[in-house]
Parts: C-alpha cells; sequence; structure tokens
C-alpha cells in the first residue's frame, strides 16, 4: 500500500457520506424553489404511477377471470384462480418496483459520490466544470464564472449542482424503493378486486356480466382519470382504455372456452 492509501480511503468514506446526506433529501436546492401551478408534474408522478398499477391490476385480472369463466368451471374456481391472480400479480408488481429501485439509487449514490470525491479532490476544477457547462448552454463566460462560484460555496451544493447538471440527477427525485413497492402492490390490488367481486356474489353467466360491467366501468374511470395528468380529450382516453380492457378480455374468454372444451 503507498503513503496515500488511509488518506484516499478517508476522502472516500467522507464522498459517501456527502452523497447519502445530499441523496437522503439535503434540501439545498429547494429553498425557495417554486413551479408555475400549471405545469404537470412531469417526473415525479406517484399518483399517475398508481393509476397505472390500478389499470395493470384491472386488465391482468379481467384476462384471468374471464379465461377461466371461458371455460365455465365452478364459480370457486374462478374465484380462487381471481384471488391467486391478485396476489401474485400484486407480489410480482412490488418486486419488481423494488429491486428497480433499489438498483437506479445504488447508481446514482455512487455517481454521488464519485462526483463527490472530484469535488473534494479539485474544487477549482470542478468549479471551472461548471462555468463551462453553463457558458456551452449561452451564458455569458463572466456570469457563468459567477454562477459556478456561488454554486460552489460549499461542498453540498456543488454536488447537488454536480449532480443535477453533470450527471442529470436530481437527488431530491428519488423515492423510496419500499414505498414504491407497497404502493404498487395497493394499486394493483385495488384494479384486481374490481372483476373478481361478482364471483363473491354471483355464478355463471351472471357472475361473467359482473365482472365485465364492473371491468368497462373501471376502465372507463381509469381512462378519464389517465387524461387528467395527459391533458387529453378524457372521453378518448376512456375509450381507449375501455377498448383495450375488452380485448384483453375477450382474447382470454375465447381462449379459455377452446382449451375449456378440449381440456374437459
Ligand atoms: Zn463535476
Amino acid at each position: 500500500m503507498d503513503g496515500t492509501g488511509p488518506a484516499r480511503t478517508r476522502r472516500t468514506g467522507e464522498s459517501e457520506q456527502l452523497a447519502a446526506h445530499v441523496l437522503g433529501g439535503g434540501r439545498v436546492l429547494s429553498r425557495g424553489q417554486r413551479r408555475e401551478p400549471w405545469h404537470r408534474d412531469v417526473q415525479g408522478g406517484a399518483a399517475r404511477a398508481a393509476v397505472f398499477g390500478i389499470s395493470d391490476g384491472l386488465v391482468s385480472n379481467v384476462s384471468l377471470i374471464l379465461g377461466f369463466a371461458g371455460a365455465t368451471p365452478a364459480p370457486g374456481v374462478v374465484r380462487l384462480a381471481g384471488i391467486a391472480g391478485l396476489l401474485a400479480g400484486a407480489c410480482s408488481m412490488a418486486a419488481g418496483e423494488y429491486v428497480s429501485m433499489r438498483a437506479q439509487t445504488e447508481l446514482f449514490e455512487r455517481e454521488l459520490s464519485l462526483e463527490a470525491a472530484e469535488i473534494a479532490a479539485d474544487p477549482a476544477g470542478e468549479q471551472q466544470e461548471l462555468a463551462d457547462i453553463y457558458a456551452g448552454r449561452g451564458v455569458g463566460p463572466t456570469t457563468a464564472r459567477e454562477l459556478a462560484r456561488e454554486l460552489s460555496a460549499s461542498p453540498e451544493l456543488a454536488l447537488a449542482t454536480h449532480a443535477r447538471e453533470e450527471l442529470g440527477i436530481d437527488p431530491e427525485q428519488l423515492g423510496s424503493a419500499w414505498g414504491a413497492a407497497g404502493s404498487s402492490f395497493v394499486s394493483f390490488v385495488v384494479g384486481a378486486i374490481v372483476p373478481l367481486l361478482p364471483w363473491f356474489l354471483l355464478s355463471g353467466t351472471a357472475a361473467v356480466i359482473g365482472s365485465v360491467v364492473l371491468g368497462a366501468v373501471a376502465a372507463l374511470a381509469i381512462g378519464a382519470t389517465l387524461a387528467r395528468f395527459t391533458g387529453r380529450s378524457p372521453v378518448r382516453s376512456a375509450l381507449r382504455q375501455l377498448v383495450v380492457a375488452v380485448l384483453a378480455g375477450a382474447v382470454t374468454y375465447a381462449v379459455g372456452a377452446v382449451l375449456g372444451v378440449t381440456v374437459t
């Protein structure tokens, strides 16, 4: 080991701490940050993610239930299939969301701690880098230098600025993996339970009609809600969602009917 070993280790530890601080909501840039209320939330969109989760649950369980119902087994079998589909889908969505959020956060943490180490090792060079970035975006050289100097006032501020300007990461936009997993589980369940409800009260054709009607109403509501996020016509959006759900359900119902005949 050479003489720089321990110093290097200490510096890396500090960089990681700083990165964790900035990632963990060390609110450096949001002071006084205001956004015009008419902008839609393009990036975050937890509500939008929830609507998509509900839509996934609905379409997936409408298809599953109608597929089983198409084969006309006992209502208890359809009910069991629907419950299994609900749980399997919700767990799969939650697990997928958790893994992808963790991987993304780990990648960001690594990039941020590298950047923090660079800022610690060569603050002047990093400040110049910022000035070059602003100059490259059309800011005059004097203003660019001034901006870079002010935004490099503290290591936290410098790191948050480099994260945004150089890496394109918004440290405050990173959510929690458990939160994302939990909300995708819940939203899938909300969607998946809708076409399942009639099977607790009805059987046969009445239950099938119940699933189709409830599924259609839910699909229209989901489509109309999505239109609030996209700013498009709610009627078109609702009808598109309905067509997608109907197609998915019709395909599996037909397949279920064909398979049901050959299996039994
Ligand atoms: Zn940098």
